[in-house]
């Protein structure tokens, strides 16, 4: 059997003044034919997943493109329609496959087209005709109808963070090869209740987004069952399908798919109060990190997380720190590409001025105009050994370590969610002697911090990625909606939390 995969990955925060073109996908991965192979095979990713699934069932494996970029605002037209036009070249060159294995995210936004995956299935099904159409997404996937009428199954993430992507690669093929052989004729049931959680309720780990994942692995084991998808959507998408998804297939049984999904819907309704909000004000969590006797206590700087977008040059906390007099910690980490110049200029040893940050936009705080001593100048890149893409290989572009007022300050060239203990190891710094760690990070940074972590703080910090969804005016997501209209729905608590 031959099989034909693709990639095209973002996640797409409209409200970024970042705008995605084609250079943004090359400074992440930007891959065509066999180049995916040198990059992701033996890597534990969704690409990497969907090739060893290959491998494992004896398929032939063709890749076509390997498109991602770090979330940022919305895809030029031109951007877009090259990736596409990338895809769909490669699965006719592809000429006479079996099946198609896609990786998509879910949450992509173009200048032309809102729901960009919608649009790459649609395409992708012309090319197909009658043969198995499949596709894995991102936990993070606003599906629409267009998504789930045009691919025979949609594989998404159990996890947040994702640590289960290879393996929702490898399942997609065997699904798929299920399909080929005749012993699955896939039914979907798809439902969307009316909410919109933020990003840090929808943690996996965690009441109650684990409840939800529980009870859709309990359905996944009833017979006619084949996998079920719990999407907790991404909410600065802003077309009208953002928010949370189930996705139900099961064997020939449309009316169990229905039931089911629609089940999950009820569940995740009954516990919406639950999936409310409340970080820690910034001034009480470093004060209590002040007081702490062990460490490293680690910040997350929800408000400013490039996982979700933002500039990642966010000033906010690093300023409330060395007005709290705080040492002995470390930031990760600030884009700043001229603080690095700077920094690289004036040499490892030497003392730097720097406007620091605050550059993007009005949201994360101002620059900031310090002194530091430079610690560190890297190249910026480093293997994964964390549960998050293991293997992969990570790059921050080149990369200064600022000793600032006793706290190792990491500033990059590029955009990248601090999710790896090995980001600080590669720069000479041993995370497990810090005092503290502030992560740029909503939810990913869990899976390899947690374990080093005496305490985790999810900070109260403004900025696009903040938990506060009833101020962004979001234009298009459909309405009623939980939370943005709470009161309507005659729910107080979020209320009383926004006008603290
Ligand atoms: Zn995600």
């Amino acid at each position: 059997m031959r099989i034909v995969t693709g990639t095209i990955s973002h996640e797409t925060n409209v409200l970024s003044n970042i705008s995605t073109d084609i250079e943004e996908f090359r400074k992440r991965h930007l891959f065509h034919g066999d180049e995916v192979f040198q990059h992701f095979e033996g890597t534990k990713t969704e690409a990497g997943g969907i090739i060893e699934g290959c491998r494992q069932n004896g398929f032939e494996v063709i890749p076509t493109v390997h498109a991602s970029a770090t979330p940022s605002g919305t895809i030029t037209k031109e951007a877009f329609n090259e990736l596409l036009g990338d895809l769909l070249s490669g699965m006719r060159k592809a000429a006479k496959v079996d099946a198609a294995v896609l990786h998509l995210h879910g949450a992509g936004v173009s200048e032309e087209y809102p729901d960009i995956e919608g649009k790459i299935l649609k395409e992708a099904r012309k090319l197909m005709g009658e043969r198995p159409l499949v596709a894995t997404f991102d936990l993070h996937a606003n599906y629409t109808r267009e998504m789930v009428e045009n691919a025979d199954l949609l594989i998404g993430y159990d996890t947040y963070p994702h640590v289960d992507g290879y393996d929702r690669g490898v399942e997609a093929v065997n699904l798929t090869r299920k399909i080929l052989e005749g012993r699955l004729k896939p039914a979907t049931g798809f439902t969307q209740p009316s909410m919109l959680p933020a990003l840090q309720v929808q943690f996996t780990g965690r009441y109650p987004m684990k409840r939800l994942i529980e009870e859709a692995h309990i359905m996944e084991a009833l017979p006619g069952v084949e996998a079920i998808t719990v999407a907790a959507g991404f909410p600065w998408s802003d077309i009208p399908e953002a928010g949370m998804s189930f996705i139900v297939h099961t064997n020939d049984d449309k009316p169990l798919a229905d039931r089911l999904a629609q089940g999950l819907s009820d569940l995740a309704w009954s516990l919406r109060r639950d999936f409310l909000v409340k970080p820690t004000p910034l001034r009480e969590a470093l004060r209590h990190v002040k007081a702490a006797c062990e460490g490293p206590i680690v910040m997350a700087d929800i408000g400013d997380n490039p996982g979700g977008g933002t500039p990642e040059d966010g000033t906010i906390v690093l300023k409330a720190i060395l007005e709290e007099g705080l040492t002995g910690g470390v930031v990760a980490l600030i884009w700043d590409p001229a603080a690095v110049v700077r920094a690289s200029k004036t040499g490892v040893g030497n003392e730097v001025k720097v406007s620091l940050g605050g550059h993007t936009d009005d949201l994360h705080g101002k620059p900031l105009d310090l002194k530091g001593r430079v610690k560190t100048i890297s190249e910026g890149k480093y293997i994964v050994k964390g549960p998050m893409g293991t293997g992969s290989e990570s790059d921050m572009g080149a990369t200064a370590v600022l000793d600032i007022a006793g706290n190792d300050v990491i500033v990059t060239t590029k955009r990248l969610q601090p999710l790896d203990l090995n980001l600080y190891r590669s720069l000479g710094i041993e995370p497990t002697d810090k005092r503290f760690i502030v992560v740029k990070s909503s939810v990913h940074f869990r899976a390899a911090h947690e374990p080093i972590a005496k305490e985790i703080i999810e900070l109260d910090t403004p900025g696009l990625t903040s938990p506060r969804l009833a101020g962004f005016g979001f234009k298009r997501i459909r309405r009623p909606i939980f939370p943005l209209d709470f009161e309507m729905l005659g729910i107080t608590e979020l209320k009383s939390m926004d006008e603290e």
